[in-house]
């Protein structure tokens, strides 16, 4: 008989010898972790440690593990009708975009793919197409933020503003175009936090002008950046960012993929603001990442130069996994689970005691910022508080690994590049109890009580 750690072992061997894992550099001495299980915020590894799930996965379990009302929605939609092309339609799509529209407020077409990835490139297809069928085919680029993740494909990595994700893999698809994030922990000195929003909204209408208005399709923003560091806007930015798409009839695409379905404490992120956006593309926790499926919804106003009748007009774009029954069902399942619960409500409440009881870190000599919206939480390290010089890599990784040495995992996000990969996340199961939710905070506080 083979005991728990000998099982473990041989499978870490396996996974070594065959899995190539995404991103991470694993090596003989520090292994991936094998997970076994999980339920509610908390996963148990090979070896039967338990972690709280500080992040959710990839930001996207929003209503935690180990709910069988969504396995059971699977099951019962595969034993019915495992598979429809989304060339057809079937009940579980149709509800779904009907739930959707409910949660967006505007009349939207919902186009279904797989991914988050999947889902702006679809954005990006549409964008031209509808340029195109509008009179205005010279209106191919798009403009997005340094710092911003858009995904891993050629379109969405070009989108995305991260060179060290990038310079391996170019060149990209052509015709993306990047402008500075606002990033107001570290605006310069003596300037508002509103005036500097302005100005750097203000370098989408430069860049508009200066690269031709008549060659830009559209800007694509997440409403707060997420991996690039958790950057949250003043209101003021989205709205001067919609002024200007207005202004120069550029479509503005709002990339929901971690922001939306309550992370933010709201249906989606973009409610925050005063914007209408054009396109909204959605994935992970649509969901809760329990199957794969994303949604491109398009407003109306712009799907009817697709409706036309005429030939060619229609959207060319198939995926065959896209809007799979059992996925929509799951994602109908999930949406009510998060209604039953009031998940958005208390990703709200979540967050602001989350702010409240870590408020006491900002006089920690490392700490430079810490800040929030909804359950997501970004804590900006620093050597010096006064020259705000990004922490070492040791450092943040000295406080992530005795995180997860007292059972949290959090993640580190940020811009490699420029030396900030600096911002610890956090991003929890928006269904965390009070329990769960002290233990975050216990664990945090002790770590950095030992890291002073
Ligand atoms: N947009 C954002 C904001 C994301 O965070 C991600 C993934 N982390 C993507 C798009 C891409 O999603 P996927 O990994 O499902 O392709």
């Amino acid at each position: 008989m083979t005991t728990a750690k000998e099982t473990t072992k041989s499978l870490v061997e396996k996974d070594r010898e065959n899995v190539w894992h995404h991103i991470s550099a694993y090596n003989e001495k520090n292994p991936p972790m094998v997970w076994e299980s999980a339920e509610g915020a908390w996963i148990t590894d090979h070896q039967g440690n338990r972690y709280l799930d500080g992040m959710s996965g990839l930001w996207s379990v929003n209503v935690g593990y180990g709910r069988k009302e969504l396995a059971q929605a699977a099951f019962e939609q595969l034993k019915k009708l495992p598979y429809v092309p989304m060339t057809q339609s079937h009940e579980p799509a149709i509800e779904l975009a009907e739930k959707l529209n409910e949660l967006l407020g505007e009349e939207y077409k919902i186009f279904y793919s797989n991914s988050g990835s999947d889902a702006n490139e679809v954005a990006f297809k549409l964008a031209r197409q509808y340029h195109q069928q509008n009179g205005e085919p010279s209106r191919y680029k798009f403009i997005s933020r340094y710092r911003a993740y858009h995904g891993s494909s050629m379109g969405a990595l070009a989108a995305t503003g991260q060179a060290l994700r990038k310079y391996k893999y170019e060149p990209l698809a052509p015709g993306f175009l990047h402008v500075a994030p606002p990033d107001n922990y570290r605006r310069p000195a003596g300037q508002s936090v509103e005036e500097y929003n302005i100005q750097r909204a203000q370098e989408f209408e430069e860049k508009i002008i200066w690269e031709q208005k008549e060659t830009i399709a559209g800007i694509i923003m997440e409403p707060v950046i997420t991996g690039g560091g958790i950057l949250i806007p003043h209101p003021i930015y989205l709205e001067k960012v919609q002024e200007i798409c207005n202004r120069h009839d550029v479509l503005l695409i709002v990339d929901e993929v971690i922001c939306g379905f309550g992370r933010t404490g709201k249906a989606f992120g973009h409610q925050h603001f005063k914007v209408k956006p054009d396109i909204i593309t959605m994935a992970k926790g649509l969901t809760s990442s329990y199957l794969p499926l994303s949604v491109t919804a398009i407003r109306k106003d712009i799907y009817e130069k697709f409706d036309t009748g005429e030939e060619n007009s229609h959207f060319r774009h198939v995926n065959t996994f896209g809007g799979n029954p059992a996925a929509c069902a799951v994602a109908l399942k999930n949406l009510e689970i998060m209604e039953r619960e009031n998940l958005f409500e208390r990703s709200v409440e979540l967050g602001e005691r989350l702010l409240n009881e870590l408020a006491e870190l900002k006089d920690h000599p490392f700490v430079g910022d810490i800040r929030g919206l909804g359950f997501l939480l970004g804590i900006e390290l620093v050597e010096d508080k006064e020259t705000r010089e990004p922490a070492s890599n040791a450092r943040v990784a000295k406080i992530i690994g005795e995180c997860k040495a007292n059972g949290l995992i959090i993640g580190r996000n940020g811009d490699t590049v420029a030396g900030y990969n600096n911002i610890l996340a956090l991003s929890p199961p928006l269904s965390c109890t009070d329990e769960d939710f002290d233990f975050i905070v216990a664990v945090i506080k002790k770590v950095f009580k030992e890291n002073e």
